[in-house]
């Protein structure tokens, strides 16, 4: 079992509490800084196992407690839009697939951060007829585009 520095500062909860305000979504710079930082240095363990370019489901096995939130990327009144920006043939879950501020899913993502190595997630919620599908994917900086939405 690997130790870990035992922290000073307080932990967020686990739960999920509603924020009291609206939270102001991340900018493209801020994403590009976190990307960068999160760059500087290696993934934890836990990270590592998490650190496939593309989106990845999450089950209930996999570790995540190593994240705390920041703050999303969208704002409720464009988390309806559902059209991706892929205007090099990607598709969802290509590796190289473009993070789109702006566009389906990343209008409903949530930036994750690593108190342990830094690295930067985004994390969103499909939601099928009969089933939900917990998402992630690592934030990488030479992706991060923030063209127009067009439907
Ligand atoms: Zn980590």
């Amino acid at each position: 079992m690997r130790l870990r520095p035992v922290l000073c500062r307080a932990r967020m909860p686990h739960h999920r509490k509603l924020p009291m305000t609206e939270p102001t979504p991340l900018t493209e710079a801020q994403l590009r800084d976190l990307a960068l930082q999160a760059d500087t240095q290696p993934r934890c363990a836990d990270c590592a196992v998490l650190s496939r370019p593309a989106w990845e489901s999450i089950s209930g096995a996999t570790a995540t407690a190593q994240l705390d939130p920041v703050g999303p990327l969208g704002t409720p009144d464009i988390a309806h839009r559902l059209t991706e920006f892929h205007p090099q043939g990607t598709h969802l879950w290509s590796p190289d697939a473009p993070i789109a501020l702006g566009w389906h899913p990343y209008n409903q993502s949530t930036l994750w951060r690593c108190r342990d190595c830094a690295g930067v997630f985004l994390r969103y919620t499909e939601y099928g007829g009969y089933y939900q599908d917990e998402r992630i994917r690592p934030l990488q900086a030479g992706l991060l585009v923030e063209p127009p939405y067009q439907e």
